[in-house]
């Protein structure tokens, strides 16, 4: 039996029987590949403590929250909503760190207040959210951390660099002392420090921020028990990319912890936060052929699951790996991983009234033709590498197209529905 692709056990059948079952466009996630990177994560090299939160934003499925939680991580929510879904999920609080631009006056206020209450865990992230929570923290002895904005951070395009002055992040170096100010007079201590530079840092980077918290901590936090270094390893859809090195990464961390602990006598706990690294390749976007047209520039092939199933093309002039499956499930090829020729070149639109609906597009937005075997009406295309950053970032109800479904390949080779399609009656109840 073929493989999908180099990184998954997810076949020729599994795709068949999922377009046959649940139809298209339709998110398919492999189980097993979760599992795997959740394993290599928690089982990092580590020195005094390591704890592994998924950053849900990144895909807030239920399901995949009670395996990736079941696998031993714990969350990184982004808002309050992202924390009640967790909980939804039997996720408990004590295992939630909320890490938000939200500011919560008002009723969001009164939740947040239940919730750390009942033990989530709360990242400041600007003096103001400090100023805000630090009476309230104190009188009910519950502890803060606090993001710092370290003034340099890395991302595989300027809109997902978190670190860098061009972004507004956490609280900035320049901005510490007068958070620090008011930490001091309120009586509050930062046990937690986190930094998270930016989404698909490169390996320099990460061996860098590593280095510059542990010198921001030494410097201006005596009291902090646990380093947050946030998430970004980066995910290869593609050949030619490269992923973190995750082992190697830990290695470094842990060797720079215990010459912190040389150094100062404290001993740091080690906290990450991955989001892309744990789902990213575990996704397919499964769509259906629907035409074939020519300009005289190009030939594109129209699928049915385009920008709003997967908009990082768009975004970000993301690559995600291409494969036509024929429509009776025999024939699996590869743009990118199978040594066949290809001898057709198309770009891959989809059905939005919008020229950016393109999965194969450059940094600048042009569309780009891709090459691979002539596809026919009819037959099945999947994208890969979808499994972060899709489902929960695409604009899914641009005209009027309903929310795909999304079901699980489980380890046992079964199909799950996990999510249902959207109907369009859901897309109008709330209009009056
Ligand atoms: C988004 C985010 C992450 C995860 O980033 P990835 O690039 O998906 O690994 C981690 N921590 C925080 C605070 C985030 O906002």
């Amino acid at each position: 039996m073929k493989k999908l692709n180099h990184f998954s056990a997810l076949n020729p059948e599994a795709v068949a029987q999922t377009v046959e079952k649940f139809g298209t466009p339709v998110y398919l996630y492999d189980e097993a590949l979760v599992l795997e990177r959740c394993k290599e994560c928690v089982e990092m090299p580590q020195a005094y403590g390591l704890i592994v939160r998924y950053a849900m934003k990144a895909n807030s499925n239920r399901t995949l929250l009670k395996l990736i939680t079941g696998a031993g991580l714990h969350l990184d929510a982004s808002s309050l909503n992202e924390v009640i879904r967790a909980h939804l999920a039997d996720v408990p609080y004590e295992k939630i760190m909320l890490t938000t631009q939200e500011v919560h006056i008002g009723a969001s206020r009164q939740t947040l207040e239940e919730l750390l209450l009942s033990g989530l865990k709360y990242n400041v992230c600007s003096t103001h959210q400090l100023e805000l929570i630090a009476d309230f923290a104190v009188a009910n002895n519950i502890e803060v951390g606090i993001r710092i904005h370290p003034g340099i951070g890395s991302g595989e395009s300027a809109t997902r660099n978190t670190g860098d002055d061009y972004s507004c992040f956490g609280v900035h170096l320049s901005d510490l002392p007068r958070a620090q100010k008011c930490a001091a007079d309120k009586g509050i201590t930062f046990k937690h420090v986190h930094v998270h530079i930016g989404s698909g840092a490169d390996t320099k980077m990460w061996r860098q921020n590593i280095d510059l918290l542990l010198g921001i901590i030494e410097k201006h936090f005596p009291d902090a028990e646990t380093v947050c270094f946030g998430g970004g390893l980066k995910e290869a859809r593609m050949p030619g990319e490269y992923a973190a090195d995750v082992p190697l990464l830990g290695s470094y961390a842990k060797m720079q912890i215990e010459d912190f602990y040389e150094r100062t006598g404290r001993k740091l706990t080690m906290e990450i936060e991955p989001g892309t690294y744990i789902v990213a390749n575990s996704g397919y976007a499964v769509t259906r052929l629907i035409d074939k047209k020519s300009t005289a520039r190009s030939n594109f092939i129209i699928t049915d699951g385009g920008m709003e199933i997967n908009s990082r093309p768009l975004l970000y002039g993301s690559k995600h790996p291409i494969y036509i499956v024929s429509d009776d499930g025999t024939r699996i090829i590869s743009s990118e991983f199978d040594d066949v020729k290809h001898d057709y070149e198309a770009v891959v639109a989809g059905k939005c009234c919008e020229s950016g609906d393109c999965q194969t597009l450059d940094m600048d937005g042009h569309a780009v033709p891709r090459a691979m075997v002539e596809p026919q009406i009819g037959d099945i295309v999947v994208i890969g590498g979808v499994g972060a950053y899709c489902s929960a970032m695409a604009p899914y109800n641009y005209n009027s197209h309903q929310q795909a479904s999304e079901v699980l390949f489980t380890t046992k080779g079964k199909l799950k529905e996990i999510r249902k399609r959207q109907t369009l009656e859901q897309i109008l109840q709330n209009e009056v």
